[in-house]
């Protein structure tokens, strides 16, 4: 395994980063606060030509490996973590899901669609329907003249639910022999588009994070959706459901890793600029203790994500057996988000915590200059 980035690697880290720094920074404390979604600035990412990352050249696409889509990932979650977000679920949880299931008329007519600068979603969640998915209650019954399927019910938690044009949204049929049978039996997949009479997208979650990316509920009130757009057959949406969400995994991981990547460059940041004591905190010891902490913990999850998603490709690519281990290096990442976004934000100053310093540079919120503490009657540390 080579460790360093090919040359085509690196081209697309320094084209992403200059985007995020450049587009979705100026735009993305204001667009958190007001929730209000990345659109304009999706339309600017698709003449990256990075939205069809998971889609065949000849749909339109323009395919990269596991380790660079980890790398996108990463550097849009550095500056923007709900504009990441946004990105994965278009090309993971639906682009690929249909570059994998789809028939060649469904991938003609939507993947071209999607690798343009339509929006994708993936939509299992419901209110009774978590991490425990096959109790989803969502039905889907086959018209009488057998043309289309009538879907009932409402679908939660939907990223980009409003936004989206192109959903891959699970329901079970209720006419399939294993409805009732077993618990996940009649699942099917199926590609809704919004405008899909009785579709409408219902409540928006008012987040305590990501809150550009929007998340929603979906109504589905006699929803006619033509049997061409199930993906495989009736019934056999449930492993495709599966399938989606362990493809997406690493996604998360680098997400999380790009998120704290940015808490870490901030933190470095402010340590630098802000003083106490006639010195900037970073020369403090114990504050250089946690930066250093947090740089090798990053580093760790860099390489774990990487390595994971590497792993990935020679499993599905070479036949690579699958590693119990693999799972877990994505989750570690998630504890460094979790260690990282805590020693860089919360922990080093109220500043910090009010969102008042971030990678956007945007210091219209900045109250106090970090280098304006009044000073020390008494040094202690002298
Ligand atoms: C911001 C955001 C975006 C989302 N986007 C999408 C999307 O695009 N599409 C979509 O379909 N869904 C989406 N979801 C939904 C997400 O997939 C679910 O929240 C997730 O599956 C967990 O379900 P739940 O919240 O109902 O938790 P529950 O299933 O109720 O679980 C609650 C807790 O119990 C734990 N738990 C549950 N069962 C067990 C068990 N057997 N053993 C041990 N612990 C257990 C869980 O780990 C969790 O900590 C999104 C959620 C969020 C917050």
């Amino acid at each position: 395994m080579e460790i360093s980035e090919t040359e085509e690697q690196s081209m697309i880290r320094e084209m992403v980063r200059g985007f995020a720094e450049e587009v979705l920074a100026p735009t993305c404390l204001q667009r958190d606060k007001g929730q209000e979604a990345p659109l304009d600035e999706w339309r600017a990412f698709c003449e990256l030509g990075l939205q069809g990352i998971t889609i065949a050249e000849q749909y339109g696409g323009s395919p990269v490996d596991d380790v660079t889509e980890a790398i996108i990932v990463e550097e849009l979650a550095r500056v923007d973590p709900s504009f990441s977000v946004m990105f994965c679920v278009h090309v993971g949880l639906c682009s690929k899901t249909i570059s994998l299931h789809g028939n060649e008329e469904q991938k003609r007519e939507y993947l071209s669609r999607l690798a343009g600068n339509e929006i994708g979603a993936y939509s299992l969640s419901e209110a009774g329907a978590g991490t425990d998915a096959a109790s989803m209650n969502c039905r889907a019954q086959l018209s009488d003249d057998g043309t289309h399927y009538i879907l009932n019910g409402e679908k939660m938690w939907v990223t980009n639910g409003e936004s989206a044009n192109i959903y891959v949204l699970f329901a079970k049929d209720i006419d399939h022999p294993e409805y009732g049978q077993k618990k996940h039996g009649g699942t099917t997949a199926f590609i809704v588009e919004g405008g899909f009479d009785g579709f409408s997208v219902g409540k928006k979650e008012d987040k305590l994070g990501i809150r550009s990316s929007d998340t929603c509920s979906l109504l589905l009130e006699n929803c006619k959706v033509p049997v061409a757009n199930v993906l495989k057959e009736s019934g056999r949406g449930f492993p495709i459901a599966m399938n989606a969400l362990d493809n997406s995994r690493i996604g998360i991981a680098a997400q999380a890793l790009g998120i704290a990547q940015g808490a870490f460059e901030s933190a470095l940041k402010y340590a630098h600029e802000r003083e106490t004591f006639g010195k900037p905190i970073a020369h403090h010891q114990g504050i250089g203790n946690y930066l250093a902490d947090m740089a090798t913990r990053v580093e760790a999850a860099r390489l774990m994500v990487y390595k994971a998603a590497w792993a990935k490709r020679q499993h599905y690519e070479h036949g690579a057996p699958r590693h119990t281990r693999r799972p877990a290096w994505p989750s570690y990442s998630l504890e460094i988000l979790r260690c990282g976004s805590q020693r860089g934000r919360f922990k080093f100053s109220g500043a910090m915590a009010t969102r008042r310093i971030s990678l956007s540079n945007d210091s219209s919120e900045t109250q106090r200059s970090p280098r304006s503490t009044r000073a020390p009657k008494r040094s202690r540390e002298s």
